[in-house]
Order: C-alpha cells, then structure tokens, then sequence
C-alpha cells in the first residue's frame, strides 16, 4: 500500500542549527499515528517542516504528490491541517467566530453549517460557549476549540502538536477519546506529537520514536508499547 504521507530523508535547519537528520516516516490514509521523543528530539520540527514553516531539505509526498516548494497554505488547501502547541485560538472572538473562521476558505455554506453543528456534538462544552470569547475559555475547552477549528477545513490529515500541554489528566482522556472517535467516524488521518507516551500509546495504532533528528523506532502502538526501551525511557516502569 502505498503511504498517504510518504517522508524521506527529511533534514531541518533554523540558521545554522540542524534539528532533523534524514528523517524518514510514512502515513497510512485512516491511521492515527504517534510521534514520541524527548525534548528537543525535534516532533515539533516534523510537524513544521510538512507545513513547510522551516527550511528543510529531503522528499515530503502527500497523495504521491510533493508538497516541495508549496506555500503553508497552498498546503493547508490540499487538506493538511496543523494544530499548534499553544492552541492558537483568536482569543478575542468567540467560540463560533473562531469555527467559521476555521472554514473561511470553504464555499459551501450547508456544509460549513452542519459541521458546525458536528462540532458540537464532537464537543458539547463548545455549543454551552459559543458566545463566548475564546479568550476566557479554560486551557482545555481552548485545546478543544484549536482542534475543532482545524476540522471545520475537512482535512484529510491533521497535524496535532502536544495536544495534552498544560491540561489536567481527565480532560486529556475525553479529549484523546474524541479525537479517536474524529479518526474512525470522521476519517480524518491524523498525526500526534506527544509527550505523554502512555496515552498517546494508547490513543494510536502506530508509532513513531524519534530521537535527535532521526526516527530510531517504528511499529504498532501496542508493539512500541510493549518495547523494554521504551518503556524505559518514555514510559518510566
Ligand atoms: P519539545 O518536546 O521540547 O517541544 P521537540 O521534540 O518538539 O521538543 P523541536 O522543537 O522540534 O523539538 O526542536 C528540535 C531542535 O531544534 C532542538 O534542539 C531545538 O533547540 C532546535 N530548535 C527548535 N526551534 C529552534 C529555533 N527557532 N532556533 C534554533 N533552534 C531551534
């Protein structure tokens, strides 16, 4: 089978400083993938090299096609979309300016409506928000919104960097149960960078280890899991 995303020899440089070393990876369309490596090991950097938001060297293939020389948001139109660490809402609209924004390079006015409503459904805390500015949202409910206005541009990929960040542990379960369910129903592909090994293990069906640059393990989530390194080294017992 051919990958939807297809990553090789990827290398990443901010000035003089490389961060990714010949980086290669594949993502299968309707996989849930993690990415897991310490600080530093560069899982931010892959998610921004696809986007094309740092200078990179390599091949990056999405549907057998290169996304080489493409501007960030030609990318974001082939259906690509990247949630930040930080979230990156706009905090002084409110909940539901921030969905129609997230869908403001859609014409289809019906569809941008019903998925505003399947937003809701996704996350009901946001439909008892809507009004209100994102802003005043609590660290999840915004975490919740970033993700839900990634959505409202249908992509077929999405990019998640460090979604659990700052928020409580009961709150990163509803929210990695929501995005597994976007996966299954939504068959949005989605690509995770976390932390957070043991959920992130849980959440995904395969995964990646990624250390100084360099993809140093693959495999199913369950089989990473079980891995005597890993659960050295990420997974601490
Ligand atoms: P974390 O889990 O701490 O967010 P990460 O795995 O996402 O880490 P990256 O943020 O991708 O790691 O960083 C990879 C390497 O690139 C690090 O050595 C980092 O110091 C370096 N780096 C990242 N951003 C910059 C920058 N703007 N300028 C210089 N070096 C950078």
């Amino acid at each position: 089978m051919t990958a939807m995303l297809n990553v090789r020899d990827l290398r990443a440089y901010y000035g003089q400083v490389q961060a990714l070393h010949g980086l290669e990876f594949g993502l299968n369309e309707g996989s849930l993938t993690t990415l897991l490596g310490a600080n530093g090991a560069g899982k931010t950097t892959t998610l921004r090299a696809i986007c094309n938001m740092v200078r990179s060297t390599g091949s990056i293939e999405f549907d057998g096609a290169p996304l080489t020389g493409r501007s960030t948001e030609n990318i974001v139109r082939l259906g690509i979309a990247h949630v930040p660490q930080g979230r990156g809402t706009f905090t002084t609209m409110t909940v539901e300016e921030n969905l129609q924004l997230g869908a403001i390079t859609r014409k289809d006015k019906a569809g941008v409506v019903s998925d505003i409503e399947r937003m809701y459904d996704h996350f009901p805390v946001l439909k008892q928000r809507h009004t209100q500015q994102a802003g005043t949202l609590s660290g999840g409910e915004q975490q919740m919104l970033a993700v839900a206005r990634a959505l409202m541009l249908r992509p077929r990929l999405m990019l998640l960097d460090e979604p659990s960040f700052g928020l409580a542990p009961l709150i990163v379960r509803d929210l990695f149960k929501i995005l597994g369910k976007i996966n299954r129903e939504d068959k949005v592909t989605i690509l995770v960078v976390e932390q957070n090994a043991q959920l992130a293990l849980e959440l995904a069906d395969q995964a990646y280890v990624i250390e100084t640059g360099r993809i140093v393990m693959s495999g199913k989530a369950t089989e990473i899991a079980n891995n005597e390194d890993v659960r050295k080294s990420y997974l601490g017992y």
